[in-house]
Parts: structure tokens; sequence; C-alpha cells
């Protein structure tokens, strides 16, 4: 069998990163195995949930189910070595891309002064036919302009105040699962930590109804292809933004 084509591998020459993304669960349907490896390294990383995910359990309405989507985002990156899960409490299912999402996601990443921001991703659709979800798009293309927007004194400049300072030190955005992905980082060692993270979703899992779903499979089967071309077993694939210029 033909071999496909060689992929670049993720830089790792950073200390802190910073994960912006829509839903919990969003980062264990892909990228919470990479994020055991850093923090294995001794990297800091921290989750920003925009949402709790409050509107994804059919059959729990959303005031009780956000507390429970809520502590098991926060086991789940407790898994995966993250301590930091901020929660922004924005309506879920209806976020807007727009000027209001920036300014909170731009306070996360003056707040927390990553190197490298991750959210998920943000085409269109998941390759061929599969539609992305709104929420998703509308976080991805806001961290991207709040990234921008961070490094400026004079953009949301009500934040700069106290300890707060502009942040213009992030030097990539990376988004998980995109199909125009073509970076990737060998997630082997820590591919069983990404499988827990995800289980640790019980109640959204629960709420699915997926019928003898496996968290296991369904990762492997994604981490696997993406792993031949690292000439390793599983990998997890990032488009990557670079934020400065001149690269
Ligand atoms: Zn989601």
């Amino acid at each position: 069998m033909e071999r496909p084509e060689a992929w670049q591998l993720l830089d790792e020459s950073w200390e802190r990163a910073l994960c912006i993304v829509a839903h919990p669960d969003d980062m264990e349907f892909g990228a919470a195995a990479a994020v055991a490896r850093w923090t294995r390294q001794g990297k800091w990383v921290g989750y920003t949930m925009v949402t709790s995910g409050e509107a994804g359990i059919d059959g729990l309405a959303p005031d009780e189910c956000r507390e429970v989507r809520e502590a098991e985002q926060v086991e789940s990156a407790r898994i995966v070595g993250v301590e930091t899960v901020d929660f922004l409490h924005e309506p879920d299912g209806v976020l807007e891309y727009g000027v209001p999402l920036r300014r909170l996601l731009a306070a996360e990443v003056r707040r927390h002064r990553p190197e490298i921001v991750i959210t998920g991703n943000f085409r269109d659709t998941w390759g061929g036919r599969n539609l992305n979800q709104a929420d998703h798009i509308a976080v991805g293309k806001a961290v991207v302009d709040a990234v921008r927007d961070a490094g400026n004194r004079w953009v949301f400049p009500e934040q700069i105040k106290d300890d707060i300072e502009p942040w213009g030190g992030v030097r990539e955005v990376w988004a998980f699962g995109s199909p125009q992905a073509n970076h990737a980082v060998d997630t082997t060692e820590t591919f069983e930590l990404g499988v827990e993270s995800l289980k640790a979703h019980r109640a959204y899992i629960d709420g699915l109804g997926w019928e003898n779903w496996d968290p296991q499979e369904f990762l492997e089967g994604f981490a696997r292809p993406v792993g031949q071309r690292l000439d390793v077993a599983f990998a997890a694939p990032f488009e990557v933004f670079p934020m400065g210029w001149g690269s």
C-alpha cells in the first residue's frame, strides 16, 4: 500500500498553551491525548469553555445539565494534567461570531498569556459533506481575531488595568480535527489518557444514546491514519495558523 504523504510535526518549543473551545467534550473528541503529552513534558495547558454544553443532553434541562457537564469537564481535564478550566457561560447552541465574543476571548488570552492557542476545527465541514456545527465555527473564527486583539492595547482597552497587559506573544493558533490539517503530534504514549478523558463525559455520552459506541475504538479510528503519516501508532492532526508576520 502506498504510504500517505508525511505531515510536519507540531512545534513543541513552548511553555504555555490555552485551549479555547465551544463545548465541554470538544477537546476530548480529538485533542486530549496531545494535551496529556504536553502536560507530561511539564508545559502549562489551560482550558477555556465558551459554553457549558448545557443544551447538549436532550433529556436534561439546561440548568441541571450545566452543573453535570462542568463537573465532567473538570474531571476530564484533570485526567490529562489540566488544572485550569474557565467557563465563560455563553449560551450553548446559539453562539454568534462577533465583537462581544472576541472581547471575551481576548480577555482570556491576556489573562493566561499563552504562546500557542488551540481551538477546534472551524472550517465549514469535517471533510466531505459532514457539516461542522455553528458554535465551533463561531468560536474558532473569534479565537483567531481575539489573539490579534489581545496584542493591541487600543482594542478592548478597558481590559488593560491592574496586572492585565496586552499580550502579543501567541505565535500560532492550532485547530485540531481540521480537514485541512497538515501537522500532527505523536500521541501513542498518552493515547489511553485521551480515551479516559473522553470517558469522563459519562452523562453526555449516555445522553447521545449511541448503542455500543466505544470511545476507544472511535478515537483509534481517527488517530491511526494520522499516526501512519508520522510512522507511529497514533497521532493527532492540527491545522496551523501562524500569527506573526513573515511566517
Ligand atoms: Zn462541540
